[in-house]
C-alpha cells in the first residue's frame, strides 16, 4: 500500500525535507490504517478498463474476499458486470461525473457457479481527474445496507399483507378511540374502519364522532367499549343496534397503549341468524302447543336417559305435571321393571333404529291398556344419535276390533276353504299372465295333474289345439272386464285324454276367478248320440246300395264284359272288311257300356267292396300323367296348376282307383266353375303326431296329400256336412249322381287314408286326400301297353281259362290266341281243377272268383297249386269278393283284373304274368 501522493523534493532543503517525509509518513499510515479500517467499502479504479489498484477490508468483505488488485473490474468481477455496473464505470469514466447511488442491489458470487449473496448497497463513483481535467480512474466508496433494506422490504410486505386482509375480510373492524368524563365514556371516534364496517353501518364514518353520525346510541355500546379501554378487559356479546336496525356479534379489546383509549372492535351482522333462531323458537312454542293437545305421549329422552321434553298428555298417564318430567331419568319415572321392559328398545332407538313395540300399560286404576310405542332416533348435526323421540298411543280400542275382525276372519276363511276343498266343482284362480295362481283338490281328480304341475305352466299348454283360439277370446273378454259363463274347451288329462270343461269365470282385480265343471261325459253322450244316429242313417243306405251292388253286379258285369268285348270282336272284323254296316249300333253299345261300368265301379268303390290291387305309387307321376285328361275335361276355360312335391314319398294306393278319384275331384271343381277359373293339385308329404292323428281319425304316422283346389263356389258348412253320403248332389237330374264323393271317400278310407274338405262359399274348395306312405321305392310305370307292342308269346305257353259266362270265354280265348299262346277253356271249377291236376302244361291260369262247381276262383287255385306251386293266376272279376281274395291282399304270383277291362289291358297283364320268375 503506496500512496502514490510524492511532494516534490526539489523545493525543499534536507531537514525540511526529512521532516516532511517523516510527517508524510506519519501521515500516510494514519491515512492508510484509517483507509484500512473505514466502515465503508472503498476502492481504486485505474485506467479505462476499471482495474483495480487499491480495495479496502471492507471492499473485500463485500465482494467475498476475492484477489483482485491488478485485474480489470469485468475480470475480477464478473457477476459486476453482468448486471450492468461495468457499464456504469464506462459511463462515470467517459463522462467525468459523479454516480450515487441508493440501495442498489447487487448479488454477488464470490465462486463462479457458488450460491448468490445478495447485497444492497449505497455508494458513489466519483471520477479522478489531473490538473488538465483527464480522468484517469475512479474512486468507488460506499456502505452495505443490505440488512436496513431487507427490514424495510420485509415491514411493507407485511404492511401490505395486513392491509389487504383488513380490507378484505367479512367481519367488519374498526379502532375507536374514546373520550371519558371522568370515568364515563361519553363519545367515541372512529380512528380507522375496514371495507367491511363501512358496509355494514352505511356509512363511511372513518374519523368521525359517534356522536355526529349516530346521536341516539344506546348506552351500552359507551359503558361496554369504556369498560374495555380502562380496564384491559376484552368483551364479547351480541347486541341489537337500533340505530342500525341490525344485530351484531361484537369483540373488543383494548390495543395499543393503555393511556391511548384505544379500542379494536371486531363486528359481524347476525341478524339473519338471529331471526332464524326466532323463527325456530316460535316454531317450538307452536310445538308444544299441538303435542299438549294431543292425547299421545311425546317426549324425548336424550342419550343419557334423562327427558328433555314431555307433552301435557304425560301429566295424564302419570299424574305429575310435564314440567317436572323434563330432568327425570327415565328408570326413575318408570320403575326398576317397566324400565326393565323397555330397555332393549330404548338401546336400539339410540343406535340409531326407529323401533315400534306394543307393551301392556294398565291405568293407574288397574283398568287394562295396551299402548303402542314408538321410539324415532334423533340426530344431532354431526350425525350420532343424541336421544329418541317418544310417541305413545292408547290402541286398546283398535287391538279389540282387530281381534275380533280376525276371529271373524279364521272363521270366514275356515268355511270357504271347506267349500274349497270339498267342492266337485273345479275353483282356480288364475292371472292374466296365462298361469293358475291357485287350484282346488277337484282339478287334480279330475285332469290328474298335482297342482304344483298345474301351476308349473301356462294353462293354455293343458288347452286341446282346436280350443286355443277360443280360449284366448275368452281370456280376453275376461280382460275386458266381461265374465265368461257359457264357455266351454277341452283340457288335457295327465293320460293323453281331453276333458271337456265349461266355464263360469269373472274378472276381479286382475284376477280369473272360475268355477268349472267336467263335461266330459255329457258331451259324450251328445256326441255317441249323433254318431248313432248318422251310424244309424248310413247303414240303411250302406245296406240298400249293398244289396244292390252284391245282388247285381257280377251278372251286370259278365253282361258288360260279353256287350263290350263283343263290340270290340265285331269292330276287329269290321275294319277287316267283313261287316260294313254295324258302325252305328257298335258305337251305342259301346256307349251304353261304359257307362253302365263307371256306375258299376262308383258303386263298388262306394260300397267299398271293391277290389283294390294297391301298390307303391310315384303319385306325382300319376298326377303328370293325367294332366292333359284332365285338362281335356275341364276345359279351356279353367287354369289347371299341377304342384308336385320333390321328394314326395311313395303311396301305397291301387293307382287305377287314384286316377279315378282325382278326376271325380276335377269334374266336381270344374261344375263349381261355370265361368271358369283355377284348379290347382297339389302334392305334399304329411307326418300326422299323436294329436294331428286324432284331429284327422285316422292313426298317427307318415301320409302323402293330394289336394284339389278351386276357386268355385265352395259350399257351406252344411253342405260340406253331406256331400260325402252316397247319391248326395246339388246337381239338377241327369247331370250328378251324387256318388263321386262317396267314392273318393271309400277308396280314401279303404287305402288307410282320408279325405278333408276345406270349402268357403265365394272362395272356393279344397279336397284333400291322405293317403298312407310306402315305406320304399315306386314301382316301375304300368302305363298300360299297346296291344301291337306286346311281343308274341314263346311256343307251346298254355294258359287255362275258366269262366261260366262264354262270352267271356270266348273273349279272352280270342286274345290268347291272337298273343300266340295255347287256350284250354274251362266252364266251371270241377272241370278247370281237372285240367289243373293233369299234367298239361299251364303256364297260366286266368279265372272268374264266382264259378259253378262247388268251389270259387280262388279255392280252385289254391287247389291246383298243390299240385303246381309256382302256377300264376290272374283272377278276372266282376266284383271284389274281397274275403275270397284276401282283402285285397294276394299271393305272390297271383292278380286280379276287374272286369269290364279293355283288351290290351288282359293281354298285358297275361304276358307280365307269364314272363314273371
Ligand atoms: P255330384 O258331383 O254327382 O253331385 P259328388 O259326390 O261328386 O256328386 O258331389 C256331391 C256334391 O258336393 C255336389 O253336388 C256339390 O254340391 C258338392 N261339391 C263337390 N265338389 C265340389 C266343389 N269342388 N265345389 C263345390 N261343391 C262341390
Ligand atoms: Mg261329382
Amino acid at each position: 500500500m503506496h500512496t502514490p501522493l510524492t511532494p516534490d523534493p526539489t523545493t525543499l532543503s534536507r531537514e525540511q525535507l526529512e521532516a516532511e517525509v517523516r510527517l508524510l509518513r506519519a501521515q500516510s499510515a494514519s491515512l492508510a490504517q484509517m483507509f484500512e479500517q473505514a466502515p465503508s467499502f472503498i476502492a481504486l479504479l485505474s485506467g479505462p478498463k476499471h482495474r483495480f489498484a487499491l480495495t479496502n477490508a471492507a471492499y473485500q468483505r463485500t465482494i467475498g474476499d476475492r484477489a483482485v488488485v491488478g485485474s480489470t473490474v469485468a475480470e475480477a468481477l464478473p457477476e459486476a458486470a453482468a448486471q450492468g455496473y461495468v457499464a456504469l464505470l464506462d459511463e462515470v469514466f467517459r463522462s467525468g461525473r459523479t454516480h450515487r447511488a441508493t440501495g442498489a442491489r447487487f448479488d454477488v458470487r464470490a465462486l463462479p457457479g457458488g450460491p448468490v449473496n445478495e447485497r444492497y448497497l449505497d455508494f458513489v463513483y466519483q471520477p479522478i481527474a489531473d490538473a488538465r481535467g483527464v480522468v484517469s480512474g475512479i474512486f468507488v466508496e460506499g456502505h452495505d445496507v443490505t440488512e436496513r433494506t431487507l427490514g424495510e422490504i420485509a415491514l411493507r410486505e407485511n404492511e401490505v399483507r395486513y392491509r389487504t386482509l383488513f380490507e378484505s375480510i367479512e367481519v367488519g373492524f374498526c379502532i375507536v378511540e374514546m373520550m371519558f368524563e371522568g370515568t364515563r365514556a361519553v363519545d367515541y371516534r372512529i380512528v380507522e374502519a375496514n371495507p367491511a364496517f363501512v358496509q355494514q353501518t352505511g356509512a363511511d364514518v372513518a374519523g368521525r364522532w359517534v356522536s355526529e353520525f349516530a346521536p341516539n346510541l344506546e348506552r351500552h355500546w359507551f359503558d361496554t367499549y369504556g369498560s374495555v379501554a380502562l380496564t384491559g378487559e376484552p368483551a364479547h356479546f351480541e347486541h341489537y343496534a337500533e340505530v342500525f336496525g341490525r344485530w351484531f356479534d361484537v369483540r373488543a379489546l383494548r390495543t395499543g397503549e393503555p393511556s391511548a383509549n384505544r379500542v379494536a372492535i371486531f363486528f359481524s351482522d347476525i341478524t339473519e341468524r338471529r331471526r332464524i333462531e326466532q323463527r325456530a323458537e316460535a316454531g317450538e312454542r307452536e310445538l308444544r302447543l299441538i303435542t299438549d293437545a294431543l292425547p299421545v305421549l311425546i317426549s324425548f329422552i336424550g342419550a343419557d336417559h334423562v327427558y328433555g321434553f314431555a307433552n301435557k298428555a304425560y301429566d295424564d298417564w302419570f299424574s305429575i305435571p310435564a314440567e317436572m318430567i323434563v330432568g327425570q331419568d327415565v328408570r326413575d319415572l318408570l320403575g326398576p321393571k317397566a324400565y326393565a321392559a323397555r330397555k332393549p328398545f330404548m338401546d336400539r332407538a339410540l343406535s340409531g333404529e326407529a323401533v315400534t313395540f306394543e307393551l301392556d300399560w294398565p291405568h293407574r286404576d288397574g283398568r287394562a291398556r295396551v299402548a303402542e310405542i314408538r321410539y324415532l332416533p334423533r340426530r344431532a348435526v354431526d350425525g350420532h344419535v343424541d336421544g329418541f323421540h317418544v310417541f305413545v298411543q292408547d290402541v286398546t280400542a283398535r287391538k279389540q276390533t282387530e281381534a275380533d275382525l280376525a276371529r271373524q276372519v279364521a272363521a270366514r276363511t275356515a268355511e270357504r276353504d271347506q267349500v274349497w276343498q270339498a267342492s266337485s266343482d273345479l275353483l282356480c284362480v288364475a292371472n292374466f299372465d296365462g298361469h293358475f295362481v291357485s287350484l282346488n283338490p277337484s282339478w287334480s281328480r279330475t285332469l290328474g295333474w298335482s297342482e304344483a304341475e298345474m301351476k308349473a305352466r301356462p294353462f293354455l299348454d293343458f288347452v286341446h289345439q282346436d280350443d286355443i283360439a277360443a280360449t284366448l277370446s275368452a281370456a280376453n273378454g275376461l280382460a275386458q272386464e266381461e265374465a265368461q259363463l257359457t264357455f266351454e274347451n277341452r283340457y288335457r288329462h295327465k293320460d293323453g285324454r281331453y276333458v271337456w270343461l265349461s266355464w263360469n269365470a269373472v274378472p276381479r282385480d286382475g284376477l280369473i276367478y272360475a268355477s268349472t265343471r267336467d263335461v266330459t261325459e255329457a258331451k259324450h253322450q251328445a256326441d255317441a248320440l249323433a254318431q248313432t244316429e248318422e251310424a244309424l242313417r248310413q247303414s240303411q243306405k250302406m245296406e240298400a246300395v249293398g244289396q244292390l251292388t252284391g245282388g247285381l253286379a257280377h251278372d251286370f258285369n259278365n253282361l258288360l264284359a260279353g256287350i263290350s268285348g263283343s263290340l270290340e270282336l265285331m269292330q276287329t272284323r269290321m275294319s277287316q272288311g267283313r261287316m260294313s254296316d254295324l258302325d252305328r249300333y257298335m258305337t251305342v253299345a259301346q256307349g251304353a257300356a261304359k257307362r253302365a261300368a263307371a256306375l258299376t265301379h262308383r258303386l263298388l268303390a262306394f260300397s267299398r267292396r271293391q277290389t283294390l290291387d294297391p301298390k307303391p305309387t310315384d303319385v306325382n307321376r300319376l298326377v303328370t300323367g293325367m294332366e292333359d285328361l284332365v285338362r281335356r275335361t275341364v276345359g279351356p276355360a279353367i287354369h289347371l296348376e299341377v304342384v308336385g312335391l320333390a321328394g314326395l314319398w311313395a303311396a301305397l294306393i291301387d293307382p287305377g282307383q287314384l286316377e279315378n278319384a282325382l278326376l271325380n275331384l276335377c269334374i266336381n271343381a270344374r261344375d263349381a266353375m261355370p265361368d271358369g277359373g283355377r284348379i290347382t293339385i297339389e302334392t305334399a308329404n304329411k307326418w300326422l303326431d299323436e294329436a294331428g292323428a286324432r284331429q284327422h281319425d285316422m292313426p298317427p304316422g307318415q301320409y302323402l296329400s293330394v289336394c284339389v283346389t278351386d276357386t268355385g263356389t265352395g259350399m257351406p258348412p252344411d253342405i260340406i256336412g253331406k256331400v260325402f253320403e252316397p247319391f248326395f248332389t246339388t246337381k239338377p237330374t241327369g247331370e250328378g249322381t251324387g256318388l263321386g264323393l262317396s267314392m273318393v271317400y271309400g277308396f280314401a278310407r279303404q287305402s288307410g287314408g282320408q279325405v278333408r274338405i276345406y270349402s268357403e262359399v265365394g272362395q272356393g274348395t279344397t279336397v284333400c286326400l291322405y293317403l298312407p306312405r310306402h315305406y320304399g321305392e315306386a314301382d316301375e310305370d304300368d302305363v298300360t301297353r299297346r296291344l301291337a307292342e306286346v311281343e308274341r308269346a314263346g311256343q307251346g305257353e298254355t294258359v287255362l281259362i275258366v269262366d261260366d259266362e262264354p262270352s267271356v270265354r270266348m273273349l279272352v280265348t280270342e286274345v290268347l290266341e291272337d298273343l300266340g299262346y295255347t287256350a284250354i277253356e274251362a266252364a266251371d271249377s270241377v272241370a278247370g281243377l281237372k285240367v289243373l291236376q293233369s299234367d298239361v302244361r299251364i303256364d297260366l291260369l286266368v279265372t272268374d272268383v264266382g264259378l259253378p262247381g262247388g268251389m270259387n276262383g280262388r279255392q280252385m287255385a289254391d287247389a291246383g297249386r298243390e299240385r303246381r306251386p309256382d302256377l300264376k293266376v290272374l283272377f278276372i272279376t266282376g266284383y271284389a269278393e274281397n274275403a275270397v281274395l284276401g282283402n285285397g291282399y294276394l299271393r305272390p304270383g297271383m292278380q286280379v283284373l276287374t272286369k269290364p277291362f279293355v283288351l290290351e289291358a288282359l293281354a298285358s297283364r297275361i304276358k307280365d304274368l307269364i314272363a314273371e320268375t
